[in-house]
Formats: structure tokens, sequence, C-alpha cells
């Protein structure tokens, strides 16, 4: 290798810190993975040889993988060429509830975002919601905050302080989806699908929201709110952004179970 083809390769090597959103299986033996990292945002690689045994990529290349990533950036796919773990999350990966909510939220983060373009604060977000979950966190509520979050990245952030039509703040709304927010129920006649949502419900939407992840305490809702919550939030991504989540169906699952259970 000549001199400038080394320094050039040494430029495009990078070592960040990054938690895989996703894989593909490539060819016989390849996957490639999505990883997500706080300096260049999403970024796809090859891992040679990950789909052999064998090889030590092989135990790395899976979603929820959390570790540091020696890569080669390139300008298209990049290459995977050495990954330690920091944190299993063992405890998210073993419980069926919780994998299925940390898929929706690494679901919305690939949804959420382009290619190698990093958005303020949304790797420490994503990173700092897997560890609560893996510390026993609430996994539908740790979902609902991550959705409700990043919600301006979708271009699509309900008005959860006032009216959305008069901006008078009351003690009682509606909640109205083609509005976008809270509706009064002087307003409600704008909007005939406005849906009524229960005191705890109205007090939870932004209080989620706004709360810093390392100051959420100990925090259990009740099945029957955390599903109210779900239908709005999903709901208004759904219709207000087009994004209909695949990890939802799961949810709505078992919701279904535990209504068969209660
Ligand atoms: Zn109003």
């Amino acid at each position: 290798m000549n001199r400038r083809k080394g320094s050039v390769l040494i430029l495009m090597m990078a070592k960040a810190e990054g938690i895989i959103i996703r894989t593909t299986d490539y060819g016989e033996s390849n996957k490639i993975v999505t990883l997500y990292t706080e300096q260049f945002g999403k970024i796809g690689l090859m891992v040679r040889g990950a789909r052999k045994p064998s090889n030590p990529l092989s135990a790395v290349s899976h979603v929820l993988f959390y570790g540091l990533c020696l890569f080669r950036k390139g300008r298209g796919l990049g290459v995977l060429y050495q990954a330690e773990s920091i944190n299993p999350l063992r405890a998210v990966r073993e419980d069926i509830e919780k994998m299925g909510y940390a898929a929706l939220i690494l679901e919305l983060v690939d949804r959420l975002t382009e290619e190698r373009q990093p958005a303020q604060g949304l790797y420490h977000l994503l990173r700092d919601a897997l560890l609560l979950m893996e510390k026993g966190t609430s996994s539908p509520v740790l979902a609902l905050i991550c959705a409700l979050k990043m919600m301006p990245l979708a271009g699509i952030d309900p008005e959860l302080s006032c009216c959305t039509r008069c901006h008078e703040k009351k003690m009682d709304y509606l909640f109205s989806i083609s509005e976008g927010g809270f509706l009064c129920r002087n307003c409600a006649h704008i909007d005939r699908y406005a849906q009524n949502i229960s005191p705890a419900a109205q007090r939870l939407l932004p209080l989620l929201r706004a709360v810093p992840l390392e100051r959420l305490g100990k925090i259990a809702l009740k099945t029957k709110t955390i599903g109210e919550l779900e239908s709005i939030v999903y709901s208004y991504y759904e219709d207000n952004a087009g994004i209909k989540l695949r990890s939802t169906h799961f949810i709505k699952q078992l919701a279904k179970f535990r209504s068969d259970e209660a």
C-alpha cells in the first residue's frame, strides 16, 4: 500500500459508541447492520462473515448490540471491523414485552432519521431509554416518552399546553388528531372526531414529553392509561406523519393478552 492510500484509509476509519437498530442478511455469510451513533447518526455497515458462527463478529451483529465499534465509514456502505460490547442488555433481550417495546423505539429511530445526519440528543435518548429498560423501568412508558420526544423529527408536535385553536388554558380538553393536540370544549365542534381523553392522560402527555430521562423516577401507570396514551400517540404518528409502526402490531396483541388475563 502506498503512503497516500494508507493515510486516506486512516481518515476513513472511525471508532464510535453505537447501538445496532437493524440488521439484514447479505449473501450467504454477510450481514449489513444499521448502527446508530452520536457523531455520525445512522450508518450502514457491512459485516463480512457475520453469519458464520466461528466469526467473532457474529456474536455482536444483532439488533440491540450496544458497544464500541471500529469501522470504515466510506462513502456508501461502511465496513465493521471490530465491536466490543458495553452492556449486553440481557434483561431486555430475554423479555418478550421489553423486547417488543425496544423494537418500537429502534423502529422510530430508524424511520425518523436519514443516514449520516445526526439528530441532536437522539443517541442519548435511545441509549438511556434502553439502559433504563434494562434496569426495570416500565418499557411501555419508556417507549411513549421516546415516541413523544421524537415527534418533532417527524414534523409533528402536538399542542399539549393549551387549546390548539383558541390557545386558552383549560382544565379539561378533548384530543384532536387532525387539529394537532388539545381542543377545549368550546372549540370541539371544529373536529367531530375529537376524542375524549381521561384527566390522567391529559396530565401525562405533556409530562412524559418534557421529562428528562435522567430525572424519571419510579413510574407505574395503570394498564388502561397506558393503552389510552398508546392509542393517541401511535395514531398520531400514523395519521399526521403517515408512519404506521410495524412494532405497534405487537403492542396490540399484548394489550389483547392483558385484557384476556384481567
Ligand atoms: Zn379552544
